[in-house]
């Protein structure tokens, strides 16, 4: 176990956020290393053990890297962040793996961020209810996945069961709601039931209505091999605005331009 304050970290990297509701917009992504889950759509399964080194961009869009040994120190990922110069208002995005399995260091590295004038977005999982707490009072933004258990399962050494996912996503978004600006996002896969998103439509309905909801088609990779039929994905599009105040269809853009 790291100490509070070093992190095991997978990278630390400038980029355009590639998904969910500020795509687009300037990024220095803190990745850090470790996941309790196994999605099949996975794109950064190196991130699901910690590793030895983190690789660390020197030079905003340069895409050279250096690196660290792990667990990185406070003030070496806070000199990494400076290093690429981010400006002002532009985010810092706790990434992974996910964050919450390391939720000190998450809110040091945030409260961090923010001290330099840098918006605070947490992509995470949305099941680590505990940990949550500890890290909402330096987050701007919360990204939360709502994963449909088709598609997703924990990791062989996780307590997390499958059944109390959609309990656990309840509580996650009741909480983060209270305290912060929050969005949802479902990926979207060729074995999504309506079934699985009515439940999701239901409990935003029920718990935070004005949440945004971000319907990503899943880019094909690792188990899934095929992307949703477009006229599918029109159908969800139909079905989810009839259903929730909030929804866009938004596929990942970071492919785009090289970047994990
Ligand atoms: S939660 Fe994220 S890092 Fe973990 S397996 Fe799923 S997609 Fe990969």
């Amino acid at each position: 176990m790291s100490r509070p304050e070093e992190a095991h970290l997978v990278e630390i990297f400038w980029s355009a956020q590639g998904e969910g509701l500020f795509v687009g917009a300037s990024t220095v992504f803190i990745r850090f290393g470790g996941c309790d889950l196994r999605c099949s759509w996975c794109d950064s399964p190196e991130t699901w053990r910690v590793g030895s080194e983190c690789r660390i961009e020197t030079e905003a869009g340069s895409q050279a890297f250096a690196s660290l040994p792990n667990p990185v120190s406070l003030n070496a990922i806070v000199e990494s962040i400076d290093a690429l110069k981010p400006q002002d208002g532009s985010f810092v995005s706790l990434t992974g793996g996910e964050p919450l399995l390391q939720p000190a260091m998450a809110l040091a590295v945030a409260s961090a961020s923010q001290e330099r004038g840098l918006r605070t977005h947490l992509e995470t999982h949305g099941l680590a209810v505990d940990a949550l707490d500890t890290v909402l009072p330096a987050v701007d933004l919360v990204a939360m996945d709502w994963k449909l258990t088709t598609e997703v399962r924990p990791s062989a050494d996780s307590p997390l069961k499958m059944t109390d996912f959609e309990g656990r996503h309840r509580a996650f978004l009741s909480q983060a709601a209270s305290q912060t600006e929050v969005c949802v996002k479902v990926v979207l896969t060729p074995k999504t039931a309506d079934e699985e998103l009515n439940r999701v439509f239901r409990a935003i309905n029920e718990i935070a209505p004005e949440t945004p909801l971000i319907l990503q088609p899943v880019t094909p990779t690792g188990g899934v091999k095929k992307p949703v039929a477009p006229a599918r994905l029109m159908d969800i599009l139909r079905l989810s605005e009839a259903r929730v105040k909030n929804v866009r269809l938004i596929p990942q853009t970071h492919k785009m331009y090289g970047a994990l």
